[in-house]
């Protein structure tokens, strides 16, 4: 670091300041974390010069030797930490690996079965801005009125009906788990691949938190740097009969050469997944979103499908009479930082949005508990409901006394 402030001390004041948010702050958004300085330091490494084009041994470029090795450890270590055939680790975010799922499986004009942007889906799940709904015929399913769970009978109607190519389960705002057997016998039934988009709770099946999908689907896709805390980016997991075709439908299909110091900074991710303490941190960060869904329960604001058996919990603020962004601007000034989210059946616009959406992956890094999370929803009941700038600069404080006692990134 000393090197970034000597040469370039306008960039290297924005790292700083924003180590200074992540410190001074409580980051709540269930798609973030806090990689370890380990991770870091891979991905800060000279990895980052070489070009890598293809597979390790089956390279375009000479010199690749050495970072084959860091490929082919990440690789083993993905595949023993979720039991899997075969992974590929170059996929330069989720979006690219759900890219390269839909490239090795389908044809453009395909129909893909998916939960619907506005209860949860992705983008990359057929929405009309995203390729997902431009090159393939988006099917949506929805999640019930009355208990906000997914409608499994109606998954199954729709692929019975519309006959997709593809089945697609997982998304970016659902609290609960995933029955991915009966996701599986519906694919059966019809004839479809099943993938799974576990980009946001990936790290909770490392860490024998929820049960896996891999047993069940055809491909599992998902991104590095939630809450398996790794490097931004993404990954690929599949059964040994599709790995040419996903392996191709990354590069060259998809990508050029892979960003050899991400790939390593992933494999040092899974080795810190395989040891124990990963398994107490996945098992906390579910425990204390529960915790922080019933705290803010207490405070009036409603938990969609009552509560979560996962890292997130998507709040219903219509209570309040708070919408989403508003409370999204007010936790903000209070160094809450979390994001507005629609939630099912959502009267308001998305970017107004009636629900806040958050997560504890990293609260959990920086070692907070349940007894924490009881705080942090009082925190955020205050900032959501305060009227004036005093009462903002209040809860501000306290988030910094709460987040002084859990440093993040401690300072040597
Ligand atoms: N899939 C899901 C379910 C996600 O939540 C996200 C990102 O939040 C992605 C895919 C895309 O990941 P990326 O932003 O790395 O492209």
């Amino acid at each position: 670091f000393g090197a970034l402030q000597a040469e370039d001390p306008e960039i290297a004041g924005v790292v700083l300041d924003e180590l200074e948010r992540l410190r001074g702050g409580l980051q709540l958004i269930a798609s973030e974390n806090f990689t370890s300085p380990a991770v870091l330091a891979a991905l800060g490494s000279t990895l980052s010069n070489k070009y890598a084009e293809g597979y390790p041994g089956r390279r375009y470029y000479g010199g690749c030797g050495v970072v084959d090795q860091a490929e082919e450890i990440g690789i083993a270590r993905a595949k023993e930490l979720f039991g899997a055939d075969h992974a590929n680790l170059q996929p330069h975010s989720g979006a690219s690996a759900n890219f390269a799922a839909y490239a090795a499986l389908l044809q453009p004009g395909d129909k893909v079965l998916a939960m619907s942007l506005p209860h949860g889906g992705h983008l990359t799940h057929g929405s009309k801005v995203n390729f997902s709904g431009t090159w393939f015929e988006p099917v949506p399913y929805t999640v019930r009125k009355d208990d906000e769970l997914i409608d499994y009978d109606e998954v199954r109607d729709l692929a019975l009906q519309r006959r997709p190519k593809m089945i697609i389960a997982g998304a970016t705002a659902y609290p609960r788990l995933i029955d991915f057997a009966r996701f599986r016998e519906i694919a059966d039934e019809v004839g479809a691949w099943f993938m799974v988009d576990a980009a946001h709770f990936i790290g909770l099946v490392a860490g024998g938190a929820i049960p896996s999908p891999v047993p069940y689907a055809d491909v599992v896709c998902f991104t590095t740097h939630k809450v398996l805390r790794g490097p931004r980016g993404g990954m690929v997991l599949c059964r040994e009969e599709l790995a040419k075709r996903i392996d191709k439908a990354v590069f060259p299909f998809a990508q050029g050469g892979p960003l050899m110091h991400a790939v390593a900074a992933k494999a040092v991710a899974l080795r810190e997944c395989l040891q124990p303490s990963y398994r107490e941190y996945a098992h906390q960060v579910v425990a204390n979103a529960k915790a922080l869904a019933d705290g803010l329960a207490a405070e009036g604001m409603r938990p969609v499908s009552g509560g979560t058996d996962t890292h997130l919990a998507l709040i219903d603020l219509t209570a309040t009479g708070v919408t989403g962004a508003d409370a999204e601007r007010r936790c903000d000034a209070a160094r809450i930082t979390l994001n507005k989210n629609a939630i099912p059946y959502d009267p308001q616009k998305p970017m107004v949005a009636s629900g806040i959406r958050v997560g504890t992956p990293a609260v959990t890094t920086q070692g907070m508990g349940e007894g924490d999370m009881k705080e942090v929803a009082s925190l955020i009941a205050r900032a959501v409901k305060a009227e004036d700038e005093a009462t903002t600069r209040e809860v501000a404080g306290a988030v910094g006394a709460l987040v002084a006692r859990h440093p993040a990134y401690p300072r040597p």
